[in-house]
C-alpha cells in the first residue's frame, strides 16, 4: 500500500480539505500513475454535495486523470513505464455483459465501478484523481499523446468523450444543424467537435458575455435563451441539440426548437426531473434521448483524434486549495473553460 496526498470531501456541506489514504499495491495487470492534471467536471459537485443521492464519504473526486506511468505489473501488455496515461469516469466493470462486450462498459449491465464515489469487486470505496496517485488495471487506462498540452487533455477524458460520443453516435457531421445548450466544460468540447465534424453549429446560453468564446470555439451563430422572441425566433431551426445544462430547466424550451425527425440528446444530469410535453415530441416526430460518457475504445478512438486534430480543453489551471472556489464559479457558469488541478499542488 502507498500513502497518497489528496483533496477530500468529508460530507456534503463542508469544503473539500487536505486528506491522506492507502492506493493498492500494484497487481499483474495494474498500471500506478502519477497524477499530473485533474479536470474539475460538475458531477464532482453533484456527488460532493450529494445532489444525485448516495454519495460515499470521504470522497476524493476526479475523473479526469492524466499522469505518467511509474510503475506496471507483471502482466501489462500495452503500457511501459514513463508513457502517459489517462483514466476517466470509470476503473471497472463486469467485463462480460452485452454492453462491455460491446466496448460500451459505460452502460454494464452488472456495474461499471466509477473512478471515485463507488465500490470496488472487493467492495472498498474508490477515491478519485484530486490525488497525487492511482493505480488503475491497463484494460481501463487509456494511451495519452505527447503532442498536446496535457493540461488542456485532462478534461477530454470526461467532458471530451461525453460530447464525442452522442455526436459520432448521432453522426453528426456536414449538412447538420447542431445547438449546443450550455457552454461551460462539456459544452465547449460539444462545439469544438461538432464543428470539426462539420456542422453548422449555434450555442445556445444564458450568458451573453460568452459570444465571442463560442465564436472563437468554433460556433457559427451563437443565442442568448434569456430572450423570448429569440427563442422564437429558433423555432424548429435545429436537427440536433446537445443540451449539456447542470442546473433544473424546461426541456420544453429548447425541445421546440427541433426540426421535423429531430433529437434533443441530454447529457447535463440536474439532480431534478423535469417535464416533457407529449405534443412537444409528437407535433414533429422529435427524439429525447440521454447518453453516458463513452466506452474505452471510444474515449480512446476520441483521444487519438484530438491528437490528430490538435483538439484540447480550454482550461484555467488551478491549486487543490482553490478547488472550493472553483465550484463556486461553476455554479454560476463562470468557468471559461474547464478547471483543471495541478496535482504538484498537493504535494
Ligand atoms: P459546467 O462547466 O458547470 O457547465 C454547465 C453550463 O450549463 C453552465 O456554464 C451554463 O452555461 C449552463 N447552465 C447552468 N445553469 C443553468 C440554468 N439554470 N439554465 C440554463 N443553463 C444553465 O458543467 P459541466 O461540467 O459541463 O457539466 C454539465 C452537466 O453534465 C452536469 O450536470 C454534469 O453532471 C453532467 N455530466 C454528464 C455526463 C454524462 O455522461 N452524461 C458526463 C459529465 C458531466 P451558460 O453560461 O452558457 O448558460
Ligand atoms: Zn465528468
Ligand atoms: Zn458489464
Amino acid at each position: 500500500m502507498t500513502t497518497v496526498n489528496a483533496y477530500a470531501a468529508q460530507n456534503a456541506t463542508t469544503p473539500l480539505a487536505p486528506f491522506n489514504f492507502e492506493r493498492r499495491d500494484v497487481g499483474n495487470n495494474d498500471i500506478q500513475i502519477e497524477i499530473l492534471y485533474c479536470g474539475v467536471c460538475h458531477s464532482d459537485i453533484h456527488q460532493v454535495r450529494n445532489e444525485w443521492g448516495g454519495s460515499i464519504y470521504p470522497m476524493v473526486p476526479g475523473h479526469e486523470i492524466v499522469g505518467r506511468i511509474t510503475k506496471i505489473g507483471d502482466e501489462v501488455k500495452n503500457f511501459t513505464v514513463g508513457q502517459l496515461a489517462g483514466v476517466g469516469c470509470f476503473i471497472d466493470s463486469c467485463r462480460v455483459c452485452p454492453s462491455c462486450l460491446a466496448n460500451e462498459e459505460q452502460y454494464c449491465d452488472v456495474a461499471m465501478v466509477g473512478t471515485y464515489n463507488s465500490r470496488d469487486k472487493a467492495g472498498n470505496p474508490t477515491y478519485g484523481g484530486y490525488a497525487t496517485q492511482i493505480v488503475v488495471d491497463e484494460k481501463y487506462t487509456l494511451h495519452v499523446s505527447e503532442k498536446l498540452p496535457i493540461e488542456g487533455v485532462a478534461p477530454l477524458l470526461c467532458a471530451g468523450i461525453t460530447t464525442y460520443s452522442p455526436l459520432r453516435h448521432w453522426n453528426i457531421g456536414k449538412g447538420h444543424k447542431v445547438a449546443v445548450v450550455g457552454l461551460g466544460g462539456l459544452g465547449h468540447m460539444a462545439v469544438k467537435f461538432a464543428a470539426s465534424f462539420g456542422a453548422d453549429v449555434t450555442v445556445l446560453s444564458t450568458s451573453k458575455s460568452k459570444e465571442q468564446d463560442a465564436l472563437n470555439l468554433g460556433a457559427h451563430h451563437f443565442a442568448v435563451t434569456k430572450d423570448p422572441e429569440t427563442m422564437k425566433s429558433l423555432q424548429g431551426k435545429f436537427d440536433f441539440i446537445l443540451s449539456t445544462i447542470s442546473a433544473q430547466h424546461e426541456y420544453n424550451d429548447y425541445l421546440n426548437l427541433l426540426t421535423l425527425n429531430g433529437t434533443m440528446v441530454v447529457v447535463g444530469a440536474p439532480p431534478h426531473p423535469s417535464l416533457v410535453g407529449a405534443f412537444n415530441l409528437i407535433g414533429k416526430r422529435r427524439s429525447l434521448a440521454g447518453s453516458l460518457i463513452g466506452g474505452i475504445k471510444e474515449t480512446q478512438e476520441m483521444l487519438d483524434y484530438c491528437a490528430e486534430h490538435n483538439i484540447v480543453s480550454d482550461v484555467e489551471v488551478i491549486n487543490a486549495s482553490e478547488v472550493n472556489e472553483a465550484y463556486e464559479r461553476m455554479l454560476k457558469g463562470d468557468v471559461r473553460y474547464r478547471f483543471v488541478i495541478d496535482i504538484a499542488s498537493i504535494k
